[in-house]
């Protein structure tokens, strides 16, 4: 039984020794969280322990280039790019009254995301919504045969608002991916939704692991070195 503990959305592997005398982080090559701590410690300290390193937790991973920073903030203007499945659509703002049979806020159509400009002072939670329906589309269609050549069984795969994460594996079998994944060339989705599958398997990024990974996507080195470089501008 791994413990694990789960502060702000950083999943920590926590390993008890006896001789350990103080509560440190390390953060692993790959982006996995240690937690070392005394082995009497009380889960309160614990987690006010890792609270206080949280900034420093964050700056860490970040230069490991496993998270992605939020990109410029959009302005919602016509002609700017939005990115979804890899490939950059511009915006633009429509007029309410002159559009026929529609009653969408946002669609994209004919190469063009299309904005009622009445909705433009909500254009940043429309955007999120429909990315978040299109990216629970998009996981249920491809998450279904990587389960079976995984060969297991996630009690539930949610989209969601992840912080900087793109996807995330609770050892009780709860995956959870940003919305964001949506914004992504397929290749790269088909990655992370293999990666956070086969956690379900091996809880570390152990040899192990990236052999499994390796046997459903063979080039999955170049894919993962796609996401740290890229990831971070869509
Ligand atoms: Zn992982």
């Amino acid at each position: 039984m791994i413990e694990q503990l789960q502060i702000s959305d950083l999943s920590f592997t926590l390993r008890r020794s006896e001789r350990r005398k103080t509560i440190g982080i390390t953060v692993d090559r790959d982006g996995s969280l240690i937690l070392r701590a005394p082995f009497e410690c009380p889960d309160e300290q614990l987690e006010r322990a890792v609270k206080e390193k949280l900034l420093w937790t964050y700056t860490k991973l970040a230069e490991k280039k496993l998270l992605f920073r939020p990109t410029r903030p959009k302005k919602f203007i016509d002609g700017e790019g939005f990115h979804y499945l890899g490939e950059s659509y511009r915006l633009l703002l429509i007029d309410p009254q002159s559009t026929r049979n529609s009653t969408l806020p946002l669609k994209l159509q004919d190469g063009w995301f299309m904005l009622r400009s009445n909705e433009r002072p909500r254009a940043e939670q429309h955007f999120e919504a429909w990315y978040t329906q299109q990216a629970r589309d998009w996981l249920r269609m491809r998450a279904a045969r990587f389960v079976a050549r995984v060969d297991v069984q996630p009690r539930s795969m949610d989209v969601r608002s992840l912080g900087f994460r793109w996807g995330s594996c609770s050892p009780t079998g709860y995956l959870n991916f940003h919305w964001r994944i949506i914004l992504l060339p397929p290749e790269i989705i088909d990655y992370i939704i293999v990666h956070e599958l086969v956690h379900l398997r091996e809880a570390h990024h152990s040899l192990e692991f990236w052999r499994r990974v390796e046997r459903i996507i063979p080039d999955y080195l170049q894919r993962k070195k796609w996401l740290s470089e890229n990831g971070c501008k869509v």
